[in-house]
């Protein structure tokens, strides 16, 4: 039984999918107007890490992660660069799309665009415009809030909020609890947006940035589906407003469980241009990190526990990838026949602990700490060939959730290399030292490390 906890009800909850053993996921991806920055990159891994064990629960998952490529900051800043919208936002769509990979993110069934589905946002639109829920001005069409009686249950907002705000409106697809207003739906023609529109039977303009997910996350998840997710800095006004125009356009409740990742610090301090902390995830590849381990880092703190990121961090965890991969890789090397009888328990708890840690609202860390408990206990036995495959088998299986690639194939090794191993295998015997050093510092500069362990020389990649 899987609980997570839920921001609608501000409470952990046993998960009841629609659909017997199937989970929609909608995840509000990025906005294309720049390269994706850390935190960004936190939400989509936090996103993964939840596809990726509702998969090894036996889920199937259709986990759907939009593409913002209309809205004010992408026009805005196309417009400073000179380029088209489509341009200039398709450069760095294509710079997210590597990113996910390096990152070891599963690809989702879609990544739907804004622009791709207008037609949808105006169906949506026209429903809200008939049934009373939304207005015509000058600039735009609004949603009037006074209408929706449940208005601000996502964000908990006050009564008082609704009242001073239900006579005023906002255009600005971003704004904050202070200012709760009608916010703007569809957004006339306005010479400042350039070439940037589409004639639709509700006018000629674009889209509001909330109405896009509303649009995106109904087409290919239904009316009703399980589980959004985003940042914690979406809950208000983008995710409130996307329940007020679906919920009242359809007269149907839009999501059952809405996740929310808290934000990420920098060194204790909030993440800012204007502070000098800012950093996209290429700024941080560059500094010779990989994706791997920028994954374990991001992944490695609890979704809702804000994540301090510094480089301290990052360097440990590098040393906690590098435990792990150093375990598996010794495994290959097991020769034993004889069985320690101890291996299948400790299997057989670990898998508990695993699963027991993330069923509790996806609690990494514990899971991740059972994993390396496993390890020391199984370094203090000397296991057989058959367990450290039972091993690697159960390693497996937890890296389809952590995703950091733990389970590569034993690399077969160059012919030269193997030869010039025998060889020093043949001075070691006939105990002439210096030649067997000569040729393991020979063996280092071609990049193979070898190791004494009570398995006997093993060699690994340096
Ligand atoms: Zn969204």
């Amino acid at each position: 039984m899987i609980k997570l906890f839920n921001t609608l009800t501000r409470k952990k909850e046993e998960f009841k999918p629609i659909k017997t053993k199937e989970v929609g996921i909608y995840s509000c991806g990025l906005t294309v107007y720049n390269y994706g920055h850390i935190g960004n990159f936190r939400a989509f891994v936090f996103a993964d890490l939840l596809h990726r064990y509702f998969e090894y629960k036996g889920f199937k998952v259709k986990h759907i992660t939009n593409i913002t490529d209309v809205d004010d900051k992408t026009i805005r800043d196309s417009q400073k660069e000179k380029l088209s919208l489509k341009q200039f936002t398709s450069k760095y769509e294509k710079a997210f799309f590597e990113d996910i990979k390096t990152l070891n993110i599963k690809e989702s069934f879609k990544y739907p665009k804004a622009t791709e589905h207008i037609k949808e946002m105006v169906s949506i639109i026209k429903k809200l415009l008939d049934k009373g829920y939304a207005y015509k001005t000058d600039d735009g069409i609004y949603f009037k809030i006074s209408k929706d009686k449940e208005y601000g249950k996502l964000a908990h907002l006050k009564f008082a909020d609704l009242e001073a705000g239900a006579s005023e409106r906002v255009t600005k697809d971003e704004y904050d609890k202070e200012n709760v207003q009608d916010f703007c739906l569809w957004k006339f023609y306005d010479k400042l947006d350039g070439d940037v529109f589409w004639d639709t039977e509700i006018g000629k303009g674009r889209p509001g940035w909330h109405i896009e997910c509303s649009a995106m996350s109904m087409k290919y998840l239904g009316e009703t589906f399980d589980i959004h997710t985003g940042g914690i800095d979406l809950i208000f006004p983008h995710h409130e407003n996307e329940i007020a125009q679906s919920e009242c356009a359809t007269g149907k409740k839009f999501v059952n469980y809405w996740l929310h990742n808290e934000f990420i610090l920098v060194d204790g301090k909030k993440m800012s241009k204007s502070l000098g902390n800012f950093y996209t995830y290429r700024d941080v590849l560059a500094k010779g990190y990989s994706g791997m381990e920028i994954r374990y880092s991001l992944l490695s703190t609890h979704y809702r526990i804000p994540f301090n990121f510094t480089f301290e961090g990052l360097d440990s965890a590098r040393n906690s990838l590098k435990r792990l991969n150093e375990f598996v890789n010794r495994l290959n090397f097991v020769k034993s026949d004889k069985d320690s009888k101890k291996v299948s328990d400790l299997i057989k708890n670990v898998k508990k602990e695993f699963e027991e840690s993330l069923d509790d609202d996806l609690n990494i860390a514990n899971a991740l700490a059972s994993i390396f408990g496993f390890i020391s206990e199984i370094n203090k036995l000397k296991i057989s060939k058959k367990e450290a495959k039972e091993i690697l088998k159960t390693l497996n299986e937890f890296d389809q959730v952590l995703g950091l690639n733990l389970i590569s194939k034993k690399e077969s090794i160059p012919k030269e290399i193997k030869e010039l191993m025998d060889k020093r295998e043949k001075y070691r015997k006939e105990k002439d030292w210096k030649k067997a050093d000569e040729i393991r510092d020979k063996l280092k500069e071609k990049g193979f490390v070898l190791e004494d362990t009570k398995e006997g020389i093993i060699w690994k990649k340096a």
